[in-house]
């Protein structure tokens, strides 16, 4: 026997309706006692009884199962002479049950509610008349027992609506939103108890006139909620639905999102009814201001560098683009961030054709290996000379395979000019503008790697040593010493090919390194200079002033271990040339 559930056995005020049904069936019918029995068609309980005591009544209940089953009205004149009841306890001992009649109480669809019995203890008979009345009380009782459960089922209908009427309140609630229903004839509108919460007003605090609501709208923004509902009752828009700041009990302004839509309108269209929400974004907003700041300060940051602050994408299928560009890319690259944005190979036009593959190596190396990209390069811009380019940037892989740079480029002409004037400090003399001896030496280096890189390749080096040379400042002063090693430089610098390369070693001693000569035509070579120095002496004032010069030759040799060893071979010449009388060409 399953218990039942608990709204199929309610307790309710029907219980005396039922008390009253079973007191008059017993007094109607002179009976011991009556009982109604509640339940399904396997299992029945007591529901209420009139004379009998409630636990012996029980007892009766397996009686009633067997019963349910009958169609009719069950009489039993006498249990004693039942097989059926005549062992029964209640037959047996008190309270020596002997009459027995019962009715199943039914639904109108015939299933089975309960049962409705008498019970006495003498032997007795129900005529016609009595058997109709029985079936008639337990027609009552089950009028009475479907009402009940029609209650029952309203009770817990109503029950399921309050708890989600009250989740949505919760729910509502919580979303920060207030609800509100304006009668637009009336100019009444009344609040939820949320939406006055989320000002902060008390319950009683908020009046329920549209011209108070219009004083908690910000003067600003006034005219602008006017004309959006306006425009909405008037069927120019769907709903209605406005962003403005609303005054809170506490004097401060918050921002919301008011939304709401015509519900009802008369016959010729005109608004009777809106109704709509109040939903608090002042956080939504701060954050969206504070999102709007952050961008701001980039981009003014960005655009403030000088150069050009970049974010540059190369997709799997090969297409690049910059997907941003700051304002610097005007100067930078002549072009506008747009044209940037649409297409990465429009940079082609711009960079120096000299410099475009290793552009564009560089760049396909860093998405290779993923290495930071860096590169100075030259551009040519429309209607400008050529100027220098440093970028640098650091690559990132994306899930779908494209390469995603952040880097900068910068304008570094002006450092690329003074890094060129600092070369040229470093490796000239700047007495004569030759090469200096540092720098000449590792000109003499490079020539060596040619000669022992490829037979054949030949090289020859000469030493000069003006003669007398301190003669001559001794006598004409320092400064026409100067402007004679100046005279000298200036014929060999003259006498010079391409290839060739010449270098002041030092007070008056200059070298010379003929590509790809040999002794004989670096003789020729030397007589040439002391030829030209012959007939272009110094002038200074009135007075001419001869110059004769010392040359030692030797030629490189693949098996020289270093420059300075070739060098030496030559001064050793240079010193024969000395020791045998000067102005003379001596070879080693
Ligand atoms: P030699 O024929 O043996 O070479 O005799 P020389 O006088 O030329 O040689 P020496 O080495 O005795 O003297 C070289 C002189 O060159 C000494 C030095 O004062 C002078 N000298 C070195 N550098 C400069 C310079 O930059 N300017 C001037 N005016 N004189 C220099
Ligand atoms: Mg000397
Ligand atoms: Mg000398």
């Amino acid at each position: 026997m399953q218990p039942l559930p608990a709204h199929e056995a309610p307790e309710s005020a029907n219980d005396d309706r039922f008390d009253g049904l079973t007191r008059l069936a017993r007094r109607h019918f002179g009976v011991m006692a009556a009982l109604l029995t509640t339940g399904t068609e396997q299992w029945q309980r007591i529901r209420t009884c009139d004379g009998l005591a409630f636990g012996i009544a029980e007892s009766i209940v397996p009686f009633g199962v067997c019963w349910v089953h009958t169609d009719g009205v069950l009489v039993v004149p006498d249990l004693h002479c039942d097989e059926r009841f005549r062992a029964h306890e209640l037959v047996m001992a008190e309270p020596q049950v002997r009459f027995l009649a019962g009715c199943p109480v039914r639904a109108e669809d015939g299933g089975v509610l309960g049962m409705l019995c008498l019970l006495h203890d003498q032997p007795r008979e129900l005529d016609t008349a009595q058997l109709l009345l029985l079936r008639e009380l337990a027609r009552l009782a089950a009028d009475l027992l479907a009402r009940e459960r029609a209650d029952a089922e309203l009770r817990r209908e109503l029950e399921v609506l309050r708890g989600s009427e009250r989740r949505m309140a919760l729910a509502i609630a919580g979303s920060g939103t207030g609800i509100w229903d304006r009668n637009v004839t009336t100019g009444e509108i009344h609040y939820s108890t949320g939406w006055k919460a989320m000002l902060g007003y008390a319950e009683h605090e908020v009046g329920n006139r549209i011209e108070e609501s219009y004083t908690r709208v910000h003067p600003a923004d006034l005219d602008y909620v006017r004309a959006t509902i306006q425009a909405h009752f008037e069927r120019r828009t769907e709903a209605y639905e406005v962003e403005h700041r609303i005054r809170c009990r506490d004097g401060n302004y918050k921002w919301v999102c008011s939304r709401g839509k015509v519900v009802e309108r008369d016959g010729a269209g005109n608004p009777l009814r809106m109704i709509g929400t109040t939903t608090d974004i002042t956080a939504m907003r701060s954050m969206s201001e504070q999102v709007q700041q952050t961008a701001t300060l980039l981009t003014d940051l960005t655009d403030e560098i000088p150069g050009m602050v970049f974010q540059f994408r190369r997709d799997p299928d090969g297409h690049s683009y910059f997907a941003y560009a700051s304002a610097g890319v005007r100067d930078i690259c002549g072009l506008t961030p747009e044209q940037l944005k649409a297409d990465a190979r429009v940079m082609q036009t711009i960079v120096h054709p000299d410099d475009l593959l290793l552009f564009l190596e560089s760049l396909e190396a860093s998405a290779r290996s993923l290495a930071p990209w860096h590169l100075e390069f030259r551009v040519q811009l429309p209607g400008q000379g050529i100027s220098w380019r440093q970028g640098e940037a650091q690559p990132r892989r994306l899930d779908d395979g494209s390469v995603l740079w952040h880097g900068f480029i910068t304008d570094i002409t002006e450092r690329k000019q003074i890094e060129a004037e600092l070369q040229v400090f470093a490796t000239t003399d700047s007495l004569t503008q030759l090469a200096n001896r540092r720098h000449f030496m590792q000109q003499l280096e490079a020539e060596l790697g040619r000669v022992q890189r490829s037979a054949g390749h030949r090289g020859a080096i000469l030493m000069f040593d003006l003669d007398h040379f301190k003669a001559i400042n001794d006598r004409w002063g320092h400064s026409v010493g100067d402007q004679s090693l100046r005279h000298f430089a200036a014929i060999l610098g003259k006498q010079l090919r391409k290839t060739d390369a010449a270098g002041r070693m030092g007070g008056e001693e200059f070298a010379v390194i003929l590509s790809d000569a040999d002794i004989d035509e670096a003789v020729t070579f030397a007589r040439r200079i002391q030829q030209e120095l012959c007939g272009a002496p110094v002038v200074h004032g009135d007075e001419r002033i001869p110059l004769a010069i010392s040359v030692g030759i030797s030629t490189l040799d693949a098996h020289d271990a270093s420059a300075e060893s070739a060098l030496s071979r030559s001064d050793i010449a240079l010193y024969r040339a000395k020791r045998a009388g000067r102005n003379r060409i001596e070879c080693n």
